[in-house]
């Protein structure tokens, strides 16, 4: 009787062992966060933040702080890789840490998701595919000081004349499949060379450096971008920004 009993309790303790070494990952973890968000007035604040909010840095809280909003919240499918959150930029270097998402001020924000809307409307095999939105001027001026007394340096705005990156009205974006093959505009992004600047798109057709097709593609991202009340500039393909720099700055502040 009692050898059966041991065999009893053995075998209890084994199948309980084998239910939760076969538990999936997340299930384990889960009881961590139901622990500590039970807990109905912690003693130390400081211990709850990291599990409040688990995967975001402090330059993103601090954009949501200032009531950015992730474009991919609003239109889920806009396509986002941020160029300066790697070293895949003409700086080599990440300047934006660990943050993959992309934030606009929430009416610019609008204003985009209605230029994906129109872009789709006409080809529904596209998507915008956005590079850069708010830039805080906290990582301009980290980008000012990387190419200070350099060749780069024209490329990047002084942190005291600013740009309307930096209140979160302006955003870089180029054209994807909707599978996120970029499409073709002639130069890649952060490309410095008239080869990039709408302005000499003529001249260049005419020369053969540029395709119609690469023209056409952006065209259609300009069509996208205007339809939405957008303005192009001149030096580059891919910068919009949603109002004139006057009014950006009558109706934001930037972002530090
Ligand atoms: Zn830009």
């Amino acid at each position: 009787m009692s050898t059966c009993w041991y065999i009893g309790v053995i075998l209890s303790w084994f199948l309980i062992g084998c239910a939760s070494s076969s538990a999936d990952p997340q299930t384990v973890e889960n009881p961590v966060d139901t622990t500590i968000s039970s807990i109905p007035s912690p003693p130390d604040s400081s211990m709850v933040k990291p599990v409040s909010r688990p995967d975001t840095s402090d330059l993103e809280r601090r954009l949501i702080e200032a009531g950015l909003v992730n474009i991919q919240a609003l239109e889920p499918s806009i396509q986002v890789e941020l160029k300066y959150a790697s070293p895949d930029n003409f700086l080599g270097e990440n300047v934006y840490g660990d943050i993959r998402r992309c934030y606009l001020q929430p009416e610019v924000a609008d204003m985009l998701a209605r230029a994906q809307r129109a872009l789709q409307a006409k080809h529904p095999n596209l998507s915008l595919y956005v590079f850069d939105g708010v830039r805080p001027r906290s990582v301009q001026f980290m980008m000012w000081k990387i190419v200070k007394g350099t060749d780069q340096q024209q490329y990047v705005a002084s942190p005291k004349a600013g740009s309307m990156h930096n209140y979160g009205a302006s955003v870089d974006l180029g054209l994807a499949t909707t599978e996120g093959v970029l499409i073709d505009m002639g130069t890649p992004f952060d490309f410095f060379g008239e080869l990039a600047q709408p302005r000499y798109e003529e001249r260049f057709l005419a020369s053969g450096e540029l395709t119609q097709r690469q023209i056409d593609n952006r065209r259609k991202l300009r069509a996208a971008m205007l339809s939405a009340g957008f303005h192009g500039i001149l030096s580059e393909w891919w910068h919009f920004n949603a109002f004139s720099r006057d009014s950006i700055k009558q109706r934001y502040q930037a972002v530090e």
